[in-house]
């Protein structure tokens, strides 16, 4: 079996960058890449083409890596490019498991658990009170979710956006506003707090101080990411457990903040982590510290279970992101409808991916001027 093509998809309004991988024997394989600047005309890059072309597709470990050495002398391969090659690695296990008439998640070892646990990303409040805070978190939670997170973003009061500061006064409205939702929430439905990198580290840990009564499942990207020593010295300096990693890329990215137990928890994006093989090294890097894996993921519904095989697969899984709750294109863009059943995703049967793209809802979301996979 050889690779003919590969052909990408901008869909909008969420810019979700699907990735088509045609063969000579007719076995197509999608996938999805996570989205940023250019990343769908990076995927039918020649650089990217030429290692792939008339290659077995399922050789997918050699192919990432020979999409990998091509890009070396082309910009380096993290950021978007990766994002690129990440979509296409999983279009390829697509293929792989299609080819052998088994699931994705058989291909990487077999499965440890028959549903994935999601959870659904409330970012805020309607408005700016505790309560109302608290009444999302409850409507969620009688949707059938057991695990729930919210954003503590710099609100508009805040005095300074660029010194990473927080105020007092927003400080106290985070912690009231967190312990109000705990207090709504039944005792074992998780909470999860997302900062969103916007702290310094003696700021974000007196918010942090203030959280650490109230059992909360973790405390994510607490300051930017690139400091792993600084990292570490939050991490150490909170009983509340830290979360992090969706903006680290391959495995060799994760190695320094895995091996100085500088987060808690790690949050690869598989969608730009480098993909569905690469995910799973990860989760095992992590697990030799018995790190959790809960990766971050705000992908549509291909990019969503394809990161499920890989849940399903590694021991240490934790719980896996989900934001797109009512949203009609969430749902439409599979044929199989209702994949989310009280917070948790059950893990395909079917060859490959196991669900399949609904093409003409695709093609009606797609840029137009761009092309559908052309
Ligand atoms: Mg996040």
């Amino acid at each position: 079996m050889k690779i003919t093509s590969v052909s990408t998809a901008l869909l909008e309004p969420m810019p979700w960058v699907l990735v088509k991988v045609r063969t000579d024997e007719g076995l197509i394989g999608i996938g999805e890449a996570y989205h940023g600047a250019g990343v769908h005309q990076i995927a039918v890059d020649h650089r990217l083409m030429r290692p792939l072309i008339g290659q077995d597709p399922r050789n997918v470990d050699k192919l990432f890596r020979d999409m990998r050495n091509a890009m070396s002398a082309s910009g380096f391969y993290q950021g978007a490019v990766m994002s690129a090659i990440s979509g296409i690695e999983m279009a390829l296990w697509d293929i792989t498991g299609q080819s052998f008439g088994v699931p994705i998640w058989q291909l990487l070892g077999g499965k440890f658990r028959d549903r994935i646990r999601v959870y659904n990303d409330c970012h805020e409040g309607d408005d700016n009170t505790p309560k109302s805070w608290a009444e999302k978190a409850k409507a969620v939670e009688a949707r059938g979710f057991d695990a729930i997170k919210f954003d503590i973003d710099p609100q508009p009061t805040q005095r300074d956006k660029y010194n990473r500061g927080i105020s007092n006064e927003n400080i106290d409205f985070f912690v009231n506003a967190v312990a109000t939702i705990r207090e709504a929430l039944h005792p074992n439905t998780d909470l999860l707090i997302d900062a969103h990198w916007f702290y310094s580290p003696s700021d974000i840990l007196k918010v942090a101080q203030g959280l650490e009564s109230l059992n909360l499942l973790w405390l994510e990207d607490p300051i930017p990411p690139e400091n792993i020593d600084v990292m570490a010295m939050v991490t150490r300096s909170t009983s509340l457990p830290i979360c992090t990693g969706e903006n680290f890329y391959t495995a060799h990215g994760f190695r320094e903040l895995i091996e100085k137990q500088a987060s808690d928890i790690i949050s690869p994006d598989l969608a730009k982590s480098g993909g569905l093989l690469e995910g799973r090294k990860i989760a095992d890097l992590a697990n030799l510290y018995y790190i959790p894996y809960s990766p971050h993921n705000i992908s549509g519904p291909i990019g969503t279970v394809a990161a499920c095989h890989v849940c399903a697969a590694v021991e240490n899984f934790q719980v896996l992101e989900f934001h797109h709750l009512d949203n009609e294109l969430w749902n439409g863009l599979t044929i199989e409808q209702d994949l989310i059943i009280d917070g948790h995703i059950t893990i395909p049967e079917s060859p490959g991916l196991g669900v399949t793209l609904n093409e003409n809802v695709a093609r009606e979301a797609c840029k137009e001027d761009l092309g559908f996979f052309e």
